[in-house]
């Protein structure tokens, strides 16, 4: 090795050793004749210090060394003389003491600071992905993600998991999303795809006899980039066999619990996880990745709003839809241009507008309110009884604000949602240091595509109807619930899962109410299904998402911040300009024609 030991790992236990170091010039300082460098490794930061009078080649050296040099350094560790201790780096009680150095390679000026957290621009982030991996925030994020996964392999290995790959080339498996395509080479015109998780593989591997499965496993899914999407994401996919719903969550919950105490032991878990059918979770905060950190719990205010003489209001009802809303504790003073915020931020979201009621006043009982204290674009068309419903139903005071959105029932609800979460992050609602982690159970199997006009899985077609509602499979689709379920943590899904189909002819019932044909079937889940009869045993599993826990974890909002090598948010990959041409050879040998694009070359979005 060139080094004996990591800068990092330096403390008082080796004062007076002689080490040798070797790792990146972070910082360099002169006092007077002296040259001070902090160098780096990924264990962190040592300070060095270079004399002339007793190190005069070294500190010749040192002279040269610039910002991001790879060096090597020879010295004697010793404690910094009192009152130059440094006690915001685990290393600041000693430094070292060079006696020789050398230069193992220069570097560039590097496009951006190491050795600070500054803004800098993403694109250039990624191009120099190398050097952005360096920096403190991204090498801690790296280390914890490696933590993270080493524990769930550990923990699943010690309750008799198996974790088994599955191929990256199989045939499209559909399951929502477009498929990656890659040409075959030997068949020409065939194709294989990049699996969009390995659902289908996982299920046969039950029906192997495995029993216990799981996978670190990368899914690909060729969509239109979205915030926190990426083209290939990592699940902890995860089957059972012989397993109750019940008895998946309880793994699960286990899991997270002990996984966040083990790497982030400052962190809280509150357990038992709460667990909500779609219904209430619907119901009490418009939607089913509810951040449980905070209450302003929705109420339903369609009824009372009909009654209203509010045209808004009456017009939502009559045409189908709802009023619902909650109330922001405390906002009843919000000026005319934070309320204008909301407004703006609800119809970013979709909504058609925004109304808001505001309770001045002393805190009093809601009887005593009095319409003098009611601020709201809606008052004139409301009576004092009105007002005062609408306060009780949302648990509203006087000083609160009162948030209603009007209009259909999905676009409402997305907007409300949307609008708690940000009146929680205003009013800073939440504890950095809580993890909320619950279960969202009992969804509907299907859910009615208004654009394609036909029903969908809400979660996939391999999920199981609950018992007791197999009879409205064919009869009435939005009424069957699936033992479906999702973990949600500070109101971010984390994954998905369900109980199984694992009966041929159940499965068939559910492929045909998804419009799928019998050719269709044969053609894409032919395989599953004639395992299906080779004695598949129950089964069911789930796949939580590690970029997204990873997220929450670090409480990062940009996904491409937990992946080392993340594609921009146009599924660019800047660093090695993919996608890109390939040669007309290439091409020749897979029998394919670029057809329909001028000039490949021009289309080609990473030379931009
Ligand atoms: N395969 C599913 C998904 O990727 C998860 C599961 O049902 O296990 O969402």
């Amino acid at each position: 090795m060139l080094k004996t030991i990591s800068c990092g790992e330096l403390g008082p236990e080796q004062v007076g050793e002689t080490v040798t170091l070797a790792g990146w010039v972070h910082r360099r300082r002169n006092h007077g004749a002296l040259i001070f460098i902090d160098l780096r490794d990924r264990q962190g930061v040592a300070q060095v210090v270079f004399n002339p009078e007793t190190a005069p080649q070294a500190h010749e050296t040192a002279g040269l060394f610039r910002g991001e040099w790879v060096v090597q350094i020879q010295g004697r560790v010793e404690l910094r003389p009192e009152g130059t201790e440094n006690p915001n780096i685990p290393t600041g009680a000693i430094e070292v003491v060079a006696t020789g150095a050398s230069v193992l390679n220069e570097s560039r000026t590097p496009p951006f600071y190491v050795n600070e957290e500054s803004e800098v621009d993403e694109l250039v982030r990624l191009q120099y992905r190398y050097v952005d991996l360096r920096r403190v925030n991204m090498r801690d994020t790296l280390i914890l993600r490696h933590r993270v996964v080493k524990f769930i392999r550990d923990f699943l290995d010690e309750r008799g998991f198996l974790e088994i790959e599955t191929p990256i080339l199989i045939k499209s498996t559909p399951e929502g999303a477009r498929d990656y395509l890659v040409p075959s080479r030997l068949y020409p015109g065939q194709f294989y795809a990049l699996p969009q998780s390995p659902q289908q593989l996982k299920q046969l591997l039950m029906v192997s006899g495995v029993e216990k499965y799981f996978q670190i496993a990368r899914c690909f899914r060729d969509e239109d980039p979205r915030g926190d999407r990426q083209p290939e994401h990592t699940q902890l996919d995860l089957e059972m066999s012989f397993v109750e719903e019940d008895d998946v969550l309880a793994l699960i919950e286990e899991l997270y619990s002990d996984l966040v105490e083990a790497v982030m032991p400052h962190k809280r878990v509150p357990k038992p996880f709460p667990r909500m059918t779609y219904e209430e979770s619907m119901r009490r905060f418009a939607t089913d990745k509810p951040d449980l950190r905070f209450g302003m719990e929705m109420a339903d205010l369609s009824d009372l709003a009909s009654q209203t003489e509010f045209r808004v209001f009456q017009g939502a009802v009559s045409g189908g839809g709802v009023v619902k809303g909650f109330s922001a504790p405390g906002c009843a003073s919000y000026t005319r241009r934070q309320v204008d915020e909301l407004i703006d931020f609800a119809k970013s979201r979709g909504a058609m507008g925004l109304i808001t009621i505001s309770l001045n006043g002393e805190p009093g009982p809601i009887s005593d309110l009095t319409m003098d204290q009611v601020r709201s674009a809606a008052a004139r068309f409301l009576t004092l009884e009105q007002v005062q419903e609408i306060a009780n139903s949302t648990g509203a005071g006087v000083g609160d604000m009162i948030l209603i959105v009007a209009g259909p029932a999905k676009s409402t609800n997305i907007a409300l949602s949307a609008l708690r979460n940000e009146m929680g992050a205003r009013l800073e609602l939440t504890d950095p240091d809580e993890l909320s982690l619950a279960f969202v159970v009992d969804f509907p199997l299907f859910e009615y595509n208004d654009d394609e006009e036909r029903w969908d899985a809400m979660h996939h077609a391999f999920t199981s109807p609950k018992e007791g509602y197999h009879q409205y499979i064919e009869s009435d689709p939005g009424r069957v619930i699936a033992h479906c379920y999702d973990l949600v943590g500070n109101g971010v899904e984390l994954g998905s899962g369900s109980i199984r189909i694992h009966d041929r002819a159940l499965q068939e019932r559910v492929f045909k109410v998804l419009g799928y044909t019998a050719d269709d079937v044969q053609e894409r889940f032919g395989q599953l299904l004639t395992a299906f009869e080779y004695g598949a045993p129950p089964h069911g599993g789930m796949a939580p998402g590690i970029d997204r826990l990873m997220m929450v974890l670090t409480g990062r909002d940009n996904i491409r911040d937990v992946i080392a090598f993340p594609k921009t948010q146009s599924a660019v990959d800047p660093l090695f300009g993919a996608p890109g041409p390939v040669e007309q050879s290439q091409l020749d040998e897979l029998h394919l024609a670029v057809v329909g694009v001028e000039d490949p070359a021009s289309g080609d979005p990473a030379s931009e």
